[in-house]
């Protein structure tokens, strides 16, 4: 009878200590373990991530890959929307977020950002023939305004005219940058407020469009991990310092975005 339950005693400590492992083991499930970097993204943000053909190109694909280069692991990219990536990242399914997402304080409450690899604006974009001619006009007008869901730019203009913006009922929320811009062209809203690169490949793209020469606001990019995972944020640091110092940083960015002169 004794050696019974010592029997079940000694099974239910292995089960109890199975279980913790496992749940220890979940918890830090990262994919960097199995040699992976993966990568979430919103593969519609030229020239930082976009389709060329089936392949997401861009200067953060790139930057991405240099960096798992130096770490040793391979780097899977992932097209989400760039509204579940921080979401995404908390929940371990990503190693990192890097989708040109500016570092705000209220991001920084749910992820901790590497340091940052480059600098973006949020521009403007109205018609050719449009009123609106800088950030007064459009606040002061009863314009209606396109972002994209969840940015800086919806940010933003969503906050109360004491505050910078237009206010929730004037702001139109799309999935695609690209589709805001697409319904300001066809007339369904009065401007687009979003980052100033991709508006520039956007502009390009739908004629009688144009950038408005004055910007809103400046912002840094950086990529976005984990707050528990600070071993794979320093690691992503110290790649990230040695490849701006060696040139190769820099020279992605010159790749894409060509210095003028
Ligand atoms: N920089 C903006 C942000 O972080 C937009 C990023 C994006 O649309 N990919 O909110």
């Amino acid at each position: 009878m004794k050696n019974l339950l010592n029997k079940i005693i000694a099974v239910g400590l292995i089960l109890t200590m199975g279980l913790a492992f496992a749940s220890c083991s979940s918890k830090k499930d990262l994919t960097v373990q199995k040699g992976k970097l993966i990568m979430a993204t919103n593969a519609y943000f030229p020239p930082y991530e976009y389709y060329e053909g089936d392949k997401i190109v861009g200067i953060d694909a790139e930057i991405a890959k240099a960096v798992a280069d130096k770490l040793g692991l391979e780097l899977e990219i992932q097209d989400v929307e760039f509204d579940s990536i921080i979401a995404g990242v908390q929940s371990n399914k990503y190693d990192i977020g890097m989708a040109g997402m500016t570092v705000t304080d209220e991001r920084k409450q749910a992820v901790n950002f590497s340091s940052t690899y480059a600098t973006g604006i949020q521009s403007i974009i109205v018609t050719e023939d449009s009123a609106i001619t800088d950030i007064d006009s459009l606040l002061e007008g009863d314009y209606k305004v396109g972002v994209q869901q969840g940015t800086t730019g919806d940010i933003y203009m969503s906050s109360s005219t004491e505050d910078g913006g237009v206010g929730e009922e004037r702001v139109v929320r799309f999935n695609k940058g690209n589709d805001a811009v697409l319904a300001l062209a066809s007339g369904k809203v009065d401007a687009v407020v979003i980052d100033n690169e991709p508006a520039k490949s956007f502009v390009e793209a739908n004629e009688g469009l144009k950038i408005l020469e004055t910007p809103y606001a400046v912002e840094d990019y950086a990529m976005c991990l984990n707050k528990d995972n600070t071993e794979l944020l320093d690691q992503v640091n110290t790649a990230l310092k040695e490849l701006t110092e060696d040139g190769t940083i820099p020279a992605i960015i010159e790749k894409y975005i060509p210095s003028e002169g």
